[in-house]
């Protein structure tokens, strides 16, 4: 048995200016992996295709694994990239095999197309109409119908934060490899649940999560409700089901029914109401007293791993502007300040125009530095593995980092975009976050994977940037109307 294995990963934030390169897919290198790297890089990992791999190993099949590239999510990704990702996979299947794994994201629009797995999944089919075709996509997928056209199985992550990526290969690998004769349903509600709400460790997609995988222990091959990614502007942006049964087409579009009728029902509970920055800091500062456990100052409108710069400093600003002390922040990236700290060396005192390198055009703001000051407390390369539970094992890259101390917060200053979900991004930086008053995080909902623990509060706070929660700041023409929340139900 001859297996193609891929990973062509991005969530794409329409709305953001950050560039989509084929080097943002690399992780620091010039191309993504290829070939045997690629076994090298995800075997023993927790991830959807590390499961891709022990499966063709525990089967005996020989495997070729054409390309592995996994962007942080950002603006399209750019065409040229596109092509030479999708290139080398339609390459190897069109070269003969029994079946195509595919760990994707769901949410990857290109310059080109406003469907990248959809167009992956077209090019595959016209070479190998046949091909059992397993795919295993993330909760934020933004479901095209091509894709629940073309596919043979698709699993979705029931986690968020994501820390079932490696089961979630496995559902979808074992569905194609078994003798199962998968029968696929898919279908929407005109929704587009809000980020802040959609954790799979609240109401109401706990429930849903949780009745997904009670169908699949009651015999389904794979049941996924995706809540999908709303900073999209494409017409399929929100929320969408899958359900794969073992060669019942009519009981899988039941159950996917169901999932969305969950979701439907629930739709008031997906929408998040915004509280005043002002607010939170005051909140924060009467919360900090005292305080053992840190409190969690969540910079939500400027999540990288939801396509946000990473550098806006309203938030920042405003914990310097409150006093708040014995803070640590993750992280502003700004490769220049980088420089800048590591020119001047461990130890100096400098002063410097921090963040605020980008503007966001789409949402009509300019990007504004702030003038911070404080000694530089260490330098290094930013290379760390991931602890888990998220992503486990993983090598991640923050690229050249250093922490910019200003006596009551210690900065995290980064070059590549990281969201800090693993406490090895702060060991990596000689930070301590547990023992921290309070610790500023550029996440939403992924921070409580390996952070949530030894939080002793959460406090949103709104920013600047294009994650931004209030959706009366985003202009979507081209998403499909009415949908809820944009229109009423
Ligand atoms: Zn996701």
């Amino acid at each position: 048995m001859r297996l193609v294995i891929a990973q062509m990963k991005h969530e794409t934030n329409t709305f953001s200016p950050v560039p989509t390169p084929l080097a943002r897919f690399a992780r620091g290198a010039a191309q993504p992996l290829e070939g045997a790297a690629v076994r090298d890089a995800f075997k023993g990992t927790g991830t959807a295709i590390g499961a891709f791999i022990d499966l063709a190993d525990q089967a005996g099949a020989e495997a070729v694994y054409p390309v592995a590239g996994n962007a942080a999510p950002s603006a399209p990704v750019d065409t040229a990239a596109f092509e030479a990702m999708a290139g080398l996979i339609v390459d190897a299947v069109a070269r003969g095999c029994d079946a195509v794994l595919l760990d994707l994201h769901g949410a990857m629009v290109t310059r080109t197309h406003d469907d990248g797995e959809g167009e992956l999944l077209e090019r595959i089919r016209r070479v190998a109409p046949e091909v059992p075709i397993g795919v295993a996509l993330d909760m934020h997928t933004n479901l095209f119908p091509a894709m629940g056209q073309l596919a043979t199985v698709i699993a979705g992550y029931q986690t968020y934060p994501h820390v079932d990526m490696y089961e979630t290969g496995l559902r979808a690998g074992k569905a194609i490899l078994s003798n199962a004769k998968p029968a696929l349903a898919f279908g929407y509600r005109p929704m587009l649940p809000h980020v802040m709400r959609q954790s799979s460790l609240d109401s109401p997609n706990k429930e849903i999560q949780a009745r997904a995988k009670e169908m699949e222990k009651q015999g389904a091959l794979a049941a996924s409700f995706f809540v999908g990614f709303p900073h999209a502007d494409i017409p399929y942006a929100g929320s969408s089901a899958v359900v794969v049964t073992d060669g019942d087409a009519a009981k899988a579009q039941a159950l996917c029914d169901e999932l969305l009728g969950m979701a439907w029902d629930a739709r008031e509970q997906f929408v998040y109401r915004v509280e005043p920055l002002a607010q939170s800091l005051r909140r924060a500062k009467d919360m900090g007293a005292g305080s053992l456990r840190p409190v969690v100052l969540l910079d939500h409108y400027d999540n990288c791993a939801s396509g946000g710069t990473m550098d806006t400093m309203a938030v920042l600003g405003g914990i310097l502007d409150a006093g708040l002390e014995e803070a640590a922040a993750f992280a502003i990236c700004d490769p220049q300040a980088v420089e800048q700290m590591k020119r001047a060396g461990v130890g100096a005192r400098v002063t410097l125009a921090l963040g605020g390198k980008m503007d966001m055009p789409a949402i009509g703001l300019t990007g504004r530095p702030r003038e911070v000051t404080g000694n530089v407390r260490r330098i290094c390369s930013g290379l760390y593995r991931n602890e888990g539970p998220m992503a486990r094992g993983e090598l991640a890259d923050m690229g050249p980092a250093a922490v910019l101390d200003t006596g009551k917060v210690e900065i995290a200053v980064i070059s590549r975009h990281v969201e800090p979900h693993d406490i090895a991004a702060f060991r990596a930086l000689g930070i301590e976050p547990e023992k921290k008053r309070y610790l500023m995080l550029k996440s939403r909902v992924h921070w409580r994977a390996g952070l949530g623990p030894m939080a002793r509060a959460v406090i949103e706070c709104a920013g600047e940037g294009v994650c931004t929660s209030d959706y009366s700041k985003l202009k979507f023409r081209r998403v499909r109307r009415p949908i809820f929340p944009l229109d009423p139900a």
